[in-house]
């Protein structure tokens, strides 16, 4: 099967943008260059000069299957991605039950295999049912195709079983992804302490309650020698101490979520659930530290940390609502026209944000428009503009604070290895 893809346009090496036609043959870019010819190509699709991009990847995504069905599924959250421009996501494990064992793990690869639009790889818990105990087992987990390890949902609370798992994930060769919080400052906290809870009378989860559990787990990876990535980070101490931490040459990397560097608690218009995600939106200051973060690598991706609920869920007020906002389809328009058009990054670094710094953090295979990679493309219409209606999702989930805001930057049409699975207009190809 060839398809050739005529007049779109691409970053050249110099980071120019200029017009570029691209073949692919049997799911992977055979050739990319200022003009192809037609000749013998079964598909061909026109792009009107709009934006080839290697696929995006998003390394933190709650599906919500099994056992959340009601809130997002395999099916439901892969043509979310697809349409927000995703061709790789990788699945939280906090699901019921949980991908802990090598059958539950092979499982959930069947049902993905069965149902997925788009490359989904899968994480398995770094401890049974995520309780932070009974450390799983690594090796049979790798080889049953984990991506790598997580309780993300809660912290490891026990430091020497921290340890234990980034020894155990250092010998295997993987990753241990941490979702920090120390459990002890939470403090029952439904947003972040600081002016928003102290205006509406609420208990708020302070700033250290993340910063701490970063720190800690840091010395733990130096000792342990693995690769330690932070999820969502939150708050300036964080990046602080991620800043030093890889100074001083341990192996820690981070993501930031669009919300961290889009809001700020001072953006919360009142008790609004679609604002209510753990990490909490945090103060003015700390949103510009991830700002400077990203910019200086010291952050070195993003991440949507995609969290659908069902709309009753979220009805049940900024208190009682569980946490999480959907991301996935408003990701790369929010970010274009936030950033990119107001001049705080550039259209190459948002696109590498995207792409090629998780696959280099996660040595995948993705993210790269050369000839020989895998022809995962997304292409990106930069100029029509259209206001974000969670009407218009494909996840289950409408928990968005982003309603109304305008964009730039949509994704017209999706492929994965070389098979178009998302475009515009079609609910489905
Ligand atoms: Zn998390």
């Amino acid at each position: 099967m060839t398809t050739l893809l005529k007049n779109g346009k691409w970053h050249n090496s110099k980071g120019e943008l200029e017009k570029v036609d691209l073949l692919i043959q049997n799911g992977k870019i055979a050739s990319i260059s200022s003009n192809i010819e037609e000749n013998g190509s079964e598909q061909v699709i026109e792009l009107d000069g709009n934006l080839i991009s290697a696929g995006f990847i998003d390394v933190h995504v709650h599906l919500r299957e099994p056992g959340g069905e009601k809130k997002e599924t395999i099916e439901t959250g892969t043509k979310s991605a697809a349409k927000g421009g995703f061709t790789t996501i990788c699945a939280m494990p906090n699901t019921r039950p949980t991908p802990d064992t090598k059958e539950q793990l092979e499982w959930l690869n069947k049902r993905i295999a069965e149902t997925a639009s788009v490359r989904v790889l899968p994480y398995a818990c770094i401890t049974t049912r995520q309780l932070g105990e009974e450390i799983t087992d690594f090796t049979a987990l790798k080889e049953a195709g984990a991506f790598a390890f997580t309780d993300d949902g809660v912290g490891v609370q026990d430091a020497s079983k921290m340890l234990a798992a980034m020894k155990k994930a250092a010998a295997v060769n993987m990753a241990i992804v941490a979702h920090c919080e120390e459990n002890t400052l939470i403090n029952k906290g439904a947003v972040h302490e600081g002016k928003f809870s102290e205006k509406y009378g609420l208990n708020g989860i302070p700033s250290v309650c993340e910063s701490v559990h970063i720190a800690r787990d840091i010395l733990l990876a130096e000792a342990a020698g693995c690769h330690y990535h932070v999820c969502h980070i939150s708050t300036k101490e964080s990046v602080r101490v991620v800043r030093d931490a890889k100074k001083a040459g341990i192996k820690v990397t981070a993501e930031v979520s669009p919300h961290h560097l889009l809001l700020s608690e001072e953006d919360i218009p009142g008790l609004d659930s679609n604002f209510k995600m753990n990490p909490p939106l945090r103060g003015k200051q700390d949103q510009e530290a991830l700002i400077e973060g990203l910019l200086d690598g010291t952050i070195d991706f993003i991440a949507t940390d995609h969290a659908p609920h069902t709309a009753e869920e979220k009805a049940e007020g900024m208190e009682k609502a569980p946490f999480g906002i959907v991301g996935l389809e408003t990701a790369f328009p929010l970010l274009f026209t936030n950033f990119v058009e107001t001049g705080k990054c550039t259209l190459k670094q948002l696109l590498e944000w995207l792409t090629i710094k998780p696959a280099e953090v996660f040595n995948l295979p993705f993210g790269r428009l050369e000839e020989g990679a895998p022809a995962d493309l997304t292409i990106i219409d930069l100029q029509s503009k259209s206001a974000i209606d969670p009407g218009d999702f494909l996840s289950k989930g409408i928990n968005t604070p982003f309603t109304g805001w305008e964009c730039k930057g949509w994704p017209v049409q999706t492929i994965v290895d070389g098979k178009l699975v998302w475009q515009k207009g079609s609910v489905q190809v």
